[in-house]
């Protein structure tokens, strides 16, 4: 087994819900639905308040054509558009959104039918059919598919599916791989023929052994899937990483994986393809882990966009009466939310609750740095964050530059290592903020 430079093996608290089946959790009365959920330029509103909206039916229009950086956007339910408006998103602004009443008719929008694929313009369908439905970088990236893979074609030679999912308490990748396979598996072959590869490689790590043992058995007399096992370590999903793991290959400072002849899609967004093709269904729900202490009944389930987050707390027993902290994704890289009324996106696979002895309140005012060194000896990117912190406090923004702090994922493994429990990440990001606003 392979794996890359640095990182850390923090508690993954995925006993917590890895054995736990998806659930259908049955769509809210109203949902709220963001014109941004993905990278790129946010979509443009189709309809008004007082329209009939069925299953599937575009709601929002991608602001680019295929060949730009934009997703649309789909009704997740059936029923009456309430308003256009601006609506808290998770990402803690107002971002314009689609809030739509439920009709629970389930009324599907005449244009989802499954998809045929032209033998002969392979790629340019699955490209079409990427962008149709929505897909995004499911794993939380969010990055649009279609583009993404647009921008591999003639140059990938290798496909890597992402199947590491190795943030602590997530297990939603985890129990696609073991109750929908198959389905995961067909997308895999559409992504890897639309590149026009021979193989694809799946890379997950060696805490899914029954996830893998499946794999094996259900690929074997094939060629054209490999199961490549990876270390259990953080941050082995990482992109940069994962490419480094599988093929050896770094992607240089400031470089994309199409720059060394890779393409990397998470395992849902393969199933999400698979599904626009077979049923002509868009991005309308996602599988999402509900976990950590601070939450009654872990569990997975299957949630429409635009639900809130308080009824899928809900649906896990609700909030533990210790819980402090809520976050979309996970505890290294997810966002804290404060008010449990934002509503599910594309890229949430996680909601975490936390309890105070999850929660380091760290750096008062008599925290030092002791030059230990730790910080640098985890960081997959081979950053100094000793020294980030430091020209950060400092304003010394030349610095920063020259140290690459914009190669800085903010994965968060120096903080959780560092014995003086400095604000490092957040020192980083206020740091790229300032050379962004000099
Ligand atoms: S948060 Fe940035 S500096 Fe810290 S370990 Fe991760 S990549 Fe390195
Ligand atoms: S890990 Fe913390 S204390 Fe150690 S060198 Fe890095 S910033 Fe300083």
């Amino acid at each position: 087994m392979r794996s890359f430079f640095g990182g850390i093996h923090p508690y993954d608290g995925k006993a917590l819900s890895r054995n736990s089946a998806i659930e259908e959790l049955a769509a809210p009365k109203q949902v709220v639905i963001p014109l941004s959920m993905h990278i790129g330029a946010p979509a443009k509103p189709g309809v008004s308040a007082g329209d009939s909206v069925c299953v599937g039916s575009v709601i929002g229009e991608a602001a680019t054509g295929v060949a730009g950086i934009s997703a649309p956007v789909h009704s997740s339910v059936s029923g009456t558009v309430a308003a256009v408006e601006e609506r808290l998103h998770p990402n803690g602004r107002r971002i314009v959104s689609v809030v739509i009443d439920n009709d629970f008719n389930d009324t599907l929008d005449a244009e989802v039918v499954p998809q045929t694929i032209d033998e002969h313009d392979y790629s340019t369908d699955i490209i079409r059919i990427l962008y149709k439905a929505g897909v995004v970088g499911m794993g939380g990236a969010t990055f649009p598919a279609h583009y993404k893979l647009a921008s591999g074609l003639n140059r990938a030679d290798t496909l890597i599916i992402n199947g590491a999912e190795c943030e602590p308490y997530i297990t939603s990748d985890h129990r696609v791989l073991l109750e929908d396979a198959d389905a995961v598996l067909r997308g895999i072959r559409h992504l890897r023929r639309a590149l026009n590869l021979d193989k694809a490689i799946l890379a997950v790590e060696a805490n899914k052994a029954d996830a893998i043992a499946l794999l094996k058995t259900k690929l074997e007399g094939t060629s054209d899937i490999e199961i490549r096992v990876l270390k259990t370590r953080y941050p082995q999903g990482g992109e940069k990483q994962l490419i480094q793991a599988v093929t050896g290959r770094q992607v240089p400072s400031g470089k994309l994986p199409a720059d060394v002849n890779c393409v990397v899609f998470n395992v849902y967004t393969a199933w999400s393809l698979n599904q626009a093709i077979e049923t002509g269904l868009p991005v309308i729900s996602r599988v999402v882990t509900v976990s950590g202490p601070g939450v009654a009944y872990p569990k997975n389930l299957r949630v429409k966009i635009g639900t809130p987050v308080r009824e899928v707390l809900d649906a896990a027993g609700g909030l533990k009466a210790d819980a402090r902290k809520v976050l979309l994704g996970g505890p290294m890289m997810g966002n804290a939310i404060y008010d449990l009324d934002v509503p599910v996106i594309k890229g949430t696979n996680s909601i975490v609750a936390l309890a105070p002895e999850q929660i380091h309140h760290s750096a008062d005012t008599n925290s030092v740095c002791i030059r230990c060194g730790r910080c640098i000896g985890v960081c997959p990117m081979r950053l100094q964050p000793v020294y980030l912190y430091a020209y950060e406090r400092k304003n010394k923004l030349d610095e920063l530059k020259k140290l690459h702090i914009a190669d800085c994922m903010e994965c968060g493994s120096c903080a959780y290592i560092c014995p003086g429990r400095l604000h490092l990440v957040q020192a980083i990001r206020s740091g790229k903020a300032k050379i962004n606003n000099r």
